[in-house]
């Protein structure tokens, strides 16, 4: 019998698997077992990576099993961040140990791997081995020894001499000055000449380019209330989450830069969101003018090992400011004193699979637990964040005004109906073509892309959709095919419909291709271009396009939402907005709030410079409130009717709502295991009297994905937690076959 104390840790696995599990941590790596650490544990019959949580009191039920190796020389996360860990993987009904991969940089864990291999009697047998782990980059330096006797002849001379001026240098340099010389290093090592030694560097991926600098503006009298609280926050040292609301070039960037600056001072850090479109290198430009302390960027177009370098960096302290898209949130930044969410209305800061979490929301929560400032900025909050203001969970911030005393565009509304199948009214062609004698340039809008947004039966009314998805195929002329934008289904167009077999197909429902054509036949001598990412794939090609604007060498760009965020564009004079109601039909409660939002983003573009703008909105819902509101640059108007409409059916902010999605290849699976979660939910509901309302099962909006057919299950609490006692208790008790996935979307925000 063993009397010593063992040493029991518990360990989070990265696997969809509930709970942490315990381990006995041998004599020999007991020194070395901190949490925040990677280990390496036998699990079922393989080997994984987990992290190391603590230390456990007592011993699990049966025999624990050992920890293998401790994977990190230092903790990756600290307690506080484990905190936060623990808070999402709560709040989210998501595993810990996949909430803290997900936070961590990817790539770095070892997992098992087999492979086949001959033994010694010639039969193959299955080896188990280690893949994976991010490696930490370094390079060699070599160093002169300089009272050594033994001396090298002819180009090893030459380098040791030069190695004796400049004291050290890497086998990269040497080689860019002396040519190959790798068996002349070799020999100088071994006679002792020079010494070897090796340096961690970083892959750095914004190489050292020159920004210049700048320094803070004299505020307006707006913005000079919100940084006087905004500093006031920062200096009592609490939580404080402040909505930013202002529209596009009313100076909210600048507010971020000043509150920054005063965080920077009391020597707390600051980590700025965006969306990830909106993580332009003019942006990044804009931080590193103004400050000179060490900046981190984060997007999605890192290689793994740049990402870890990055977040090495500011993991040891040598970035006082980190910027990036989503994922940014979970920088391992120490002492936050702000946190900015740019754009906070944007869909994309919610993570559609796996840890469904949504960055906006979590940013309070880190702020919450980290003492910070919070700032979400927009020019069309969403309502919620509105609703928080006017009841004062959000400090509200208003920059009413453009800085520079832009007008704002002249805006109207071009009615559809009865002009089916028209892709211009004639308001809108006659306004193309003032523009362009005029010498301005014309944005046209529309919110899908390919040539058709879908082929249609002229004499059945059969619409061509996805075998798969369910959702209608748009046709890419370009590639002459009909594609599926879920799952990349591809058919030829068919010469006669498959379903009747005599009526002839018609293309419906216009794309930017369609546009594109018909653009270049009205104004023939007019240069067209178009923004989609069908147009734009490939490095550099959204670039590209924003580039010939700006040059001038485009008279007119029709494109998608890519067009609607962010960028400037002074010689936009026009904006036509093609296709206003196609998000309006969407299945989903937000369709209006996202209408709203779009429209008056597109309307942002127009009369950025010293000429005014004017918007045509083209609709067939010239009635809409979200369209009359956007028209009108009516925030508050829109506000007030959207928040009435969410009140009286129940959505947020009046419930809280999670949606559950079965999937199965087989549909009978599927729904059985809906229909007896709804059943459990209810029980679960009745007996714990909770007030949350279980609708459905029913087939979701797209009831077939990648060949597996889908459930829903909404739920919605006016009170979260008696929201979050159903969900806790139904995972506890549910159980389905493997051959079914159920997914659980807390605070869902696309819903198809
Ligand atoms: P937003 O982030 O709301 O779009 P910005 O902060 O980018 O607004 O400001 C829009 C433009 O106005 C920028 O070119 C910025 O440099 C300038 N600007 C902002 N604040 C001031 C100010 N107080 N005085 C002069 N120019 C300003
Ligand atoms: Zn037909
Ligand atoms: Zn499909």
């Amino acid at each position: 019998m063993q009397t010593t104390s063992q040493h029991i840790v518990e360990v989070a696995i990265p696997l969809p698997l509930e709970g942490s599990f315990h381990y006995l941590v041998p004599e020999r790596l007991s020194a070395a077992a901190q949490a925040g650490k990677r280990v390496l544990v036998p699990f079922g019959r393989r080997k994984v990576t987990g992290y190391l949580l603590g230390d456990a009191d007592a011993p699990g039920a049966g025999e624990l099993k050992e920890v293998l190796e401790i994977l990190d020389e230092e903790p990756l996360f600290t307690t506080s961040e484990l905190e936060f860990y623990r808070w999402i993987a709560g709040y989210y009904l998501h595993p810990l140990g996949e909430v803290i991969k997900m936070a961590l940089p990817a790539g770095i864990n070892l997992v098992s791997r087999y492979r086949c291999e001959q033994s010694e009697d010639g039969t193959p047998v299955l080896k188990e081995y280690l893949a994976g782990g991010k490696s930490v980059r370094t390079e060699r330096l070599y160093t002169a020894v300089p009272d050594c006797s033994t001396r090298p002849r002819g180009k090893g001379l030459e380098i040791l001499e030069y190695l004796l001026e400049v004291g050290e240098c890497s086998g990269p340099q040497l080689r860019e000055r002396f040519g190959p010389c790798t068996a002349q290093l070799g020999r100088l090592v071994e006679l002792g000449a020079a010494r070897l030694s090796q340096r961690e560097v970083y892959r750095d991926p914004f190489k050292a380019k020159e920004y210049g600098h700048d320094g803070p503006l004299p505020l307006n009298l707006a913005q000079a209330q919100a940084l006087a609280k905004v500093s006031t926050a920062l200096a009592a040292g609490e939580f404080a989450p402040f909505l930013l609301h202002g529209v596009t070039g009313s100076g909210k960037t600048e507010v971020y830069l000043q509150s920054i600056a005063v965080a920077l001072t009391a020597g707390r850090s600051a980590l700025v969101l965006v969306p990830e479109i909106a993580l332009t290198p003019q942006l990044v430009g804009r931080f590193k003018r103004r400050f000179d302390c060490g900046i981190a960027v984060l997007h999605s177009g890192l290689s793994d090992g740049e990402r870890f370098d990055e977040w090495r960096r500011i993991r040891r302290g040598e970035a006082a400011i980190v910027i990036g898209a989503r994922s940014a949130l979970f920088a391992p930044l120490e002492g936050i004193g702000v946190i900015v969410v740019d754009e906070e209305h944007e869909g994309s800061y919610k993570q559609s699979e796996g840890v469904r979490y949504n960055a906006r929301d979590l940013a309070l929560v880190r702020g919450k637990l980290g003492k910070a400032v919070v700032l979400l900025g927009s020019a069309t909050p969403l309502v919620t964040s509105y609703h928080a203001a006017q009841t004062g969970r959000l400090g509200y911030l208003s920059l009413p005004d453009r800085v520079r005393d832009l007008p704002m565009p002249e805006t109207r509304m071009l009615d559809a109906r009865n002009h089916k199948g028209d892709i211009f009214l004639p308001d809108l062609v006659e306004a193309m073509g003032e523009n362009l004698d005029a010498g301005g340039q014309t944005l046209l809008f529309l919110n899908r892309r390919g040539f058709a947004t879908y082929l249609v039966c002229e004499t059945c009314g059969h619409v061509l959709r996805c075998p798969n998805c369910a959702v209608t195929l748009t046709y890419h002329r370009i590639k002459g095919k009909h594609v599926c934008h879920y799952c990349d289904f591809t058919m030829l167009p068919p010469s006669t419909c498959p379903d009747c077999q005599s009526g002839a197909i018609t293309l419906l429902g216009r794309g930017t291709e369609r546009v594109e054509d018909q653009v270049q036949k009205l104004f023939p001598d007019a240069r067209v271009s178009r923004m989609d990412r069908d147009s734009t794939r490939g490095k550099g090609g959204h670039a590209r396009v924003l580039k010939e604007l700006e040059e001038g060498t485009v008279d007119i760009l029709i494109g998608t939402q890519m067009i609607a965020k962010g960028h400037d564009f002074p010689g936009v004079t026009l904006v036509g907005v093609l296709s206003a109601d196609a998000s309006l039909n969407l299945p989903d409660f937000r369709s209006a709030e996202r209408t709203f939002q779009l429209v008056t983003q597109v309307m942002g573009r127009a009369g950025r410079g010293d000429k005014p703008g004017r918007v045509l909105v083209q609709t067939l819902a010239p009635e809409h409130y979200a369209l009359t509101h956007a028209v009108a640059h009516d925030y508050l108007g829109f506000y007030r009717e959207e928040i009435a409409f969410r009140e009286e059916v129940g959505y947020p902010p009046f419930a809280h709502l999670a949606a559950l999605t079965f999937s199965a290849v087989a549909a009978g699976q599927g729904e059985r295991a809906a229909d007896e979660a709804a059943a459990l939910l209810r029980r679960i509901k009745r007996e714990a009297r909770l007030r949350v309302e279980v609708l459905g099962p029913v087939t979701a909006p797209l009831g077939k994905v990648r060949g597996r057919f889908r459930w829903q299950i909404l739920l919605k609490g006016v009170e979260r937690a008696d929201l979050h006692r159903l969900l806790f208790h139904f995972r506890g008790g549910f159980s389905h076959t493997s051959t079914v996935r159920l997914t659980i979307d807390v605070d869902p925000v696309d819903m198809l």
